[in-house]
């Protein structure tokens, strides 16, 4: 009896062992970069891991995973060479550019002799977004120039030259030297053009006063970098 019973619970193990294997009807998740397939039923894994695909690191992202996102890392950085990153090209914002600015400025001497340099004339190169101008520079005043205004005087040819100028827009007045205007002309603003809105009332008066005797030419210009712009101008012949 007792082995008839003892074969009984044998029996009632096997069929009980095999009805519990075959109970699981697996269903996988797909494996990911860190987990191999598994049953969403039993916690049963199969196969590997795929495993991380990183993408190159660039200037601007860290190496990511083409599969799950992941970063890891960090981001390479611009490397900026000559206002460029020689990677990606992006320009560089804190790079400064510089070019220069030349002319010759001269005025009509007479009928026989024609044209000559206007020599001592001033030329102001004025950045077009200067908020304010020294009273002195209304005066044609060089060394009044300063904050990135620029001022030089014509040379023996009427021939000037300003270097390491930033590239950007500028506004040029040049005031002759050897050409007067008809002091009972009425001067107006547009003498100086739009930088007459920059002075003070002081600084007005004195461009002015500077303008009903001295010629006065302004225009604009761009610079650009490593180039050189030219502003020349001929102010024709004397009030006498
Ligand atoms: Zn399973
Ligand atoms: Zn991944
Ligand atoms: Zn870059």
């Amino acid at each position: 009896m007792k082995k008839v019973l003892a074969s009984f619970v044998a029996l009632l193990m096997a069929f009980g062992c095999i009805g519990c294997a075959a109970t699981c009807a697996h269903e996988w998740s797909p494996a990911t970069c860190t987990m191999p397939a598994t049953c969403q039923n039993c916690g049963e894994a199969t196969g590997s891991a795929l495993g991380h695909n990183y993408h190159n690191a660039t200037c601007t992202t860290a190496e990511k995973c083409s599969i799950c996102g992941e970063e890891q890392g960090t981001p390479l950085g611009h490397q900026y060479v000559s206002g460029y990153c020689i990677r990606c090209n992006e320009k560089d914002p804190d790079y400064v550019e510089y070019g220069t600015l030349t002319g010759t400025i001269t005025y009509k001497y007479n009928n026989y002799i024609g044209h000559r340099g206007d020599t001592g004339a001033v030329i102001f190169l004025i950045p077009k977004n200067t908020k304010s101008l020294p009273d002195g520079i209304g005066l044609g005043l060089t060394s009044y120039a300063k904050d990135g205004i620029f001022a030089t005087k014509a040379g023996g040819n009427g021939s000037y030259t300003i270097n390491q100028v930033p590239a950007g827009e500028y506004y040029v007045v040049v005031i002759s030297n050897n050409t007067n205007d008809n002091p009972s002309r009425v001067a107006d603003y547009n003498t100086w053009g739009p930088t007459i809105l920059m002075f003070s009332e002081k600084g007005k008066t004195n461009a002015m006063t500077t303008a009903k005797v001295n010629k006065i030419r302004h225009g604009s210009v761009t610079i650009y970098g490593n180039r050189s712009a030219d502003y020349s101008y001929d102010f024709g012949i004397t009030y006498i």
